[in-house]
């Protein structure tokens, strides 16, 4: 799960990480109480959508003007002025996609004096097992490409979580970032401050960038990405409470209730699989005779007919799907189950494109047998081989 800047800023706070004073603003008639709040002289005004690239980001409306997703404000007129032009406009930045995102929230802060700006982040390494850190004296640009050109540039650790982070780990970034003397002893205090959040609040991935030195030497965040392992949401409330779904997937969250593993792609063949490595398969087989999936998805090993008619309307609600392609080896999850979901959705959602169905394992005569008397216009396959070229070549219209 991701959450906005000012919701992270806000949650770091509670860790002692030194964040710039802000104030979020989800309607125009806020904006100015939140310039008076914080004074000035300079104000940021910063478009609050789950996607970076913000201040390089272009509206769609021309209404917007043309300042980017995060701008600097010199006045509360100013401040006032971008709110009314950025509120409810769409930006469109190198992570949202050429459709953009829709920004319903500001996030005002006082404006910060730069003098450097930084790269830091932390994330799950599983190749260690541990939570890393990646460091860099090249802040405020594409990590990617700093990576790519001058890795040299980028310093990584990892922490020991039986001993959390010990002052030589402070020392690394300070080193890495050649900071001296009192702004040293900010980063050794900061590191140790980041990796305790981090484990408190099970981040999966945790992104500072730009952390800057300002120009009165105080370290600070300015810039703030989280996201959360969800399989450990269940134990953090106060998380789950700063979920904004207008900012998901609208399949993805109906699929989450009914605890579907599902994501939305952007091909034409929408795929019921069961199994997380066989659905991985099934997408890759797709790819090799030339068309693209919609969507992975997962029933799972225990799934319902309940279930599986979930699955089947979410797949369908998608207007990019011309064909669908369910492939199940029964194990756990029996072949007459899947056939009496798929009957079951049809019947509910009808069937405006081909459907593929190949099924295999436990119950599988029965299965095929519900299949055949349904009446339904099913093309039945033997194996992922001929399921696959089947429904290319139906979408295809051959
Ligand atoms: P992003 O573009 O989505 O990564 O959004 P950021 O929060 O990183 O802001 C983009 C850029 O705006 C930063 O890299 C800074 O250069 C600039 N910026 C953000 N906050 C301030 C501030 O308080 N003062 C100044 N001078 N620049 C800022
Ligand atoms: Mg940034």
């Amino acid at each position: 799960m991701n959450i906005h800047e000012y919701q992270a800023k806000a949650l770091l706070r509670e860790f002692g990480v030194p964040v710039s004073r802000g104030v979020p603003v989800l309607k125009a008639s806020e904006a100015e109480a939140a310039a008076k709040e914080l004074g000035g002289p300079v104000w940021v005004v910063k478009s609050q959508i789950h996607a970076g690239g913000r201040g390089k980001g272009k509206f769609k409306e021309a209404s917007a003007g043309d300042k980017g997703g995060v701008r600097l404000a010199k006045s509360a007129d100013e401040v006032k002025q971008f709110v009314k032009e950025m509120l409810g406009a769409t930006l469109v930045t190198v992570q949202t996609g050429p459709a953009g995102k829709q920004v319903n929230r500001l996030y005002i802060e006082e404006g910060s004096e730069i003098d450097k700006e930084f790269y830091l982040s932390a994330l799950v390494d599983r190749e260690t097992s541990r939570v890393s850190f990646v460091v860099s004296t090249e802040g405020g640009v594409n990590i990617e490409e700093v990576a790519h050109k001058t890795p040299e540039k980028i310093v990584t650790f990892s922490i020991d979580p039986a001993t959390g982070v010990m002052a030589h780990h402070g020392r690394t970034v300070a080193e890495a970032l050649k900071l001296r003397g009192d702004l040293a002893k900010q980063a050794e205090k900061l590191v140790a401050q980041l990796y305790a959040a981090f484990v408190a609040k099970d981040m999966a991935m945790l992104e500072i960038n730009p952390l800057v030195v300002t120009k009165q030497n105080q370290l600070r965040c300015l810039d703030a990405k989280v996201s959360f392992d969800d399989n450990a949401l269940y134990r953090h409330p106060e998380l789950l409470a700063l979920r904004d779904t207008t900012e998901e997937d609208e399949k993805e969250i109906e699929a989450s209730k009914f605890d579907l593993a599902y994501i939305a792609l952007d091909g034409s063949i929408g795929c019921m699989v069961n199994g997380a490595g066989l659905a991985m398969a099934t997408l890759d087989i797709i790819k090799l005779y030339g068309e693209s999936p919609a969507n992975f998805l997962d029933v799972g090993g225990g799934a319902t007919v309940e279930k599986v008619t979930a699955a089947f309307k979410i797949i369908t609600s998608d207007p990019n799907v011309k064909g669908i392609l369910v492939n199940i080896f029964g194990g756990i999850m029996k072949c007459d189950v899947i056939a009496q979901g798929v009957i079951a959705a049809v019947e509910a959602v009808g069937l405006k494109v081909p459907l593929v169905v190949r099924l295999e394992g436990t119950n599988v005569e029965e299965g095929k047998k519900i299949i055949r008397e349904s009446g339904l216009n099913v093309l039945p396959a033997d194996d992922l081989d001929d399921a696959a070229q089947k429904i290319v070549n139906a979408v295809k219209g051959k």
